[in-house]
């Protein structure tokens, strides 16, 4: 683990903390992933997101994206991923998706896959990674989480995905809550059967429903959401426990079953147990490790800023910017990162992404 103690002597620019990669630095020369949250307007309402309560609805405007583009491609960025809000509302945005694709990027979508069925022939061959939010097996299930009656339309994608764009990767993803986890070993089962190439386990920024102004905002939330709305997401101390002792072992049977199917986030859940357990408690998950996240992606936000990360509340106007990867804000705000432990205890404990970008970035 990192520590204040373990920094290295001050007076250089690469003041990384003992441990850590030499590329956790305040500058750095390359990026691997652009991140664009296109729009706060989404169509569902999901339980655990206030995007579809947010007013204006915002875009990142396409020439926004096409003046920054080269900066990033000259920073090394061969991924880029469009999510949202649900980013196919953004009215530009299949020719958004051209830009990025002439530019010879790969594209991953996030989305809740509502519009995808009309989508499907302008996106064919255009993506390299499709990521749908399922969040279910079953119907019912679906409609109680995301408050839509979807689940058909969604569930009959992946083979038409296949058909028309056959080299799209297709990830079905589940934000793991209270009204799902018992059902995550169906949901595994679910997947293979409908052919995609992973399944990813997510868990909701409970820490954000409740403390939206210590999240950064993530996930739209402005105000802290009633009580009845968190208990309907974050386990009890005895669903913990029963997540921990009978479900996590039921979803590894049925990964195992699908080895195919098996992202790096069947290890998380064990992390997503004791993150329910922590927010319960309000004690500090004892896991603490620095985040790759800010030095190797670029966050744009719907508003056009560019972020220190998802669930930060730094944020620098892109309207001011030059360079969107080594900007002053951005590399005061690394060095503070790597020479002290305020950002880290305050908004990386409750956090997951810092397990997920590095599993990305081995
Ligand atoms: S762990 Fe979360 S809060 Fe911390 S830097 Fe990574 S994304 Fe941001």
């Amino acid at each position: 683990m990192a520590t204040r103690a373990a920094v290295q002597p001050s007076g250089t620019d690469r003041a990384v903390p003992l441990g850590l990669p030499g590329w956790m630095a305040p500058q750095v020369p390359e990026v691997d992933q652009w991140n664009i949250i296109l729009t706060n307007r989404c169509n569902l309402h999901c339980i655990s997101c206030s995007y579809p309560d947010q007013r204006p609805f915002r875009y990142v405007r396409r020439e926004t994206i096409a003046r920054y583009l080269p900066r990033m491609l000259d920073h090394g960025v061969r991924r880029v991923m469009l999510t949202g809000g649900e980013p196919c509302m953004h009215p530009d945005f299949d020719d958004i998706v051209d830009d990025l694709a002439a530019a010879d990027v790969d594209i991953t979508l996030v989305t809740n896959g509502t519009y995808l069925g009309r989508k499907l022939p302008r996106l064919a061959g255009k993506l390299a990674r499709l990521i749908i939010s399922l969040d279910s097996d079953t119907a019912d299930g679906y409609a109680s989480i995301r408050g839509a009656s979807a689940f058909d339309h969604l569930t009959g994608l992946p083979a038409r995905f296949r058909k028309e764009s056959p080299d799209t990767h297709l990830t079905l993803c589940v934000l793991t809550q209270r009204l799902n986890f018992r059902r995550l070993p169906e949901f595994v089962e679910l997947a293979a059967g409908l052919g995609v190439d992973h399944v990813s386990f997510l868990v909701p920024d409970v820490a954000g429903m409740v403390a939206p102004t210590e999240r950064g905002g993530a996930f739209g939330h402005v105000a802290a959401l009633p009580d009845d709305r968190v208990e309907q997401v974050a386990l009890t101390d005895a669903e913990v426990e029963e997540f921990r002792e009978r479900v996590i072992p039921a979803v590894e049977a049925a990964c195992a079953r699908h080895p195919e199917l098996t992202s790096s986030s069947l290890d998380l859940l064990r992390d997503f147990a004791d993150y329910f357990a922590a927010f319960r408690t309000g004690r500090a998950r004892p896991e603490r490790r620095r985040c790759a996240l800010p030095f190797r992606e670029v966050v744009l936000d719907e508003q056009e800023r560019f972020r220190f990360c998802f669930f930060m509340p730094d944020a620098w106007p892109a309207a001011g910017v030059e360079d969107p990867v080594n900007h002053p804000g951005v590399v005061a705000a690394r060095r503070d990162y790597l020479e002290t432990d305020h950002r880290l205890d305050r908004f990386c404990n409750m956090c997951l992404q810092a397990r997920r970008v590095e599993a990305a970035h081995p």
